[in-house]
C-alpha cells in the first residue's frame, strides 16, 4: 500500500489545521464584509484597547485557549466565537477530506489520492463560503453579494476548468459543458427561490426570504447542480424547525406578558439553515445519491416525459 494510515492521518491533521486558519480569516470576513471594510488593513485588534494582536496571540483557536479569551493587554472579554468558527471551519474541511478521500472507493484515484484531495480543496472552498454567509446572515439578516456573487463565479468557473468537479450526476466531460452545467444549476436554484419567494410574500403579505437567499441558493446550484441544489431546499426548513419554534415560544411569551411584536421577533434568518443543509447533502451525498435520490430523479424524469405524453428508460 503506498499510502499508509500514518500519511493520511497527517494528511488530515494538515487538512483540520488549514481550516482553522481559513475560520481564522473568515471570522475577520464575518464582521467587515457587512461594513465594506478591508479584509487586509488594518490588522486584527482588540476591539477596547485597539492594540494590534501579536502574531503569536493570533493562533487559530489555541491563542484564545491560552489567553483564557482575555485581551492581553487589557484584559476585555474576546468572544467565544472566534476559536468556535475556527475549530468549525477545521471539522468541516476535515470532514470534506473524509468524504472525498478517507471513505471514497479506493479504485477511484488510484495510489495517489489526488482526485479525492481536489474535490476536498473544491468542497472546502464551497464550506468556507457558507461559514461566512451563515454567520453574517445570523448576525444582519443579510447575506452580501461578496459571498454569494463571488461563490456563484467560482463554482461556475471550478466547475468549467474542471468538468469532472461537481457531484455525481452533474459531472460533465468538456469544459463547455461543465459551464452549461453550473449555469444551468445556478439559473434553476436561484429561479425557484425567487419564484417560491415572490409567491410566498404574495400569500403572507410580507417578505418570507430575502433576496440572499436567491442568491444563496444561485452559488449552491452553480457549485453542486440542480439536483444537490433541489434536495437542500427542500430539506432546509427541517434543520430550521428548532429556531422556528424558539422564536414562536418566545412570541407567545411577549404576548402573554401583553407586550408589542416587532419585526424581529417574526423574522429568522433562512441563510444558515440553507447552509446547514447544503452541508449535510454535500458530505453525505455519495451515499444519499445511491442509495435515495438516484432514484427519486429516475422516477421523476420518467414521469416528466410520460406527463408529455413520451416513453422513455430512467436515464442513469
Ligand atoms: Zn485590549
Amino acid at each position: 500500500m503506498f499510502l499508509s494510515s500514518l500519511v493520511l492521518a497527517i494528511l488530515g491533521f494538515g487538512i483540520f489545521a488549514t481550516g482553522a486558519v481559513v475560520g481564522s480569516f473568515l471570522n475577520v470576513c464575518i464582521y467587515r464584509i457587512p461594513w465594506q471594510k478591508s479584509m487586509i488593513w488594518p490588522s486584527s485588534h482588540c476591539p477596547r484597547c485597539m492594540t494590534a494582536i501579536a502574531p503569536g496571540d493570533n493562533i487559530p483557536i489555541l491563542s484564545w485557549i491560552l489567553l483564557r479569551g482575555e485581551c492581553r493587554n487589557c484584559g476585555a472579554r474576546i468572544s467565544a466565537r472566534y476559536p468556535l468558527v475556527e475549530a468549525l471551519t477545521g471539522c468541516l474541511f476535515l470532514a470534506a477530506y473524509l468524504a472525498d478521500v478517507i471513505y471514497a472507493p479506493r479504485d477511484s484515484w488510484g495510489q495517489l489520492p489526488l482526485i479525492g484531495l481536489g474535490a476536498t480543496a473544491y468542497h472546502a472552498l464551497f464550506l468556507a463560503l457558507l461559514v461566512a454567509a451563515t454567520f453574517i446572515d445570523y448576525d444582519l439578516m443579510i447575506i452580501p453579494d461578496e459571498v454569494t456573487v463571488t461563490g456563484m463565479f467560482l463554482g461556475v468557473a471550478l466547475g468549467a476548468i474542471w468538468p469532472g468537479i461537481r457531484p455525481d450526476p452533474s459531472t460533465a466531460s468538456t469544459s463547455l459543458a461543465g459551464l452549461g452545467v453550473g449555469v444551468a444549476g445556478l439559473l434553476v436554484s436561484a429561479g425557484l427561490t425567487q419564484a417560491v419567494r415572490v409567491s410566498s410574500s404574495a400569500v403572507f403579505r410580507r417578505e418570507a426570504m430575502g433576496f440572499g437567499d436567491v442568491t444563496l441558493m444561485g452559488m449552491i446550484g452553480a457549485f453542486l447542480g440542480w439536483r444537490a441544489a433541489l434536495i437542500i431546499f427542500f430539506v432546509a426548513p427541517f434543520f430550521g424547525l428548532g429556531h422556528a419554534c424558539w422564536k414562536l415560544l418566545k412570541s407567545i411569551g411577549k404576548r402573554l406578558r401583553g407586550r408589542q411584536l416587532s419585526n424581529a421577533d417574526r423574522e429568522i434568518p433562512y441563510g444558515p439553515y440553507l447552509s446547514m443543509a447544503a452541508a449535510t447533502v454535500l458530505l453525505s451525498w455519495r451515499w444519499l445519491w445511491e442509495g435515495w435520490a438516484r432514484g427519486l430523479f429516475g422516477t421523476l424524469y420518467v414521469l416528466f416525459w410520460w406527463m408529455l405524453g413520451a416513453k422513455v428508460d430512467e436515464p442513469f
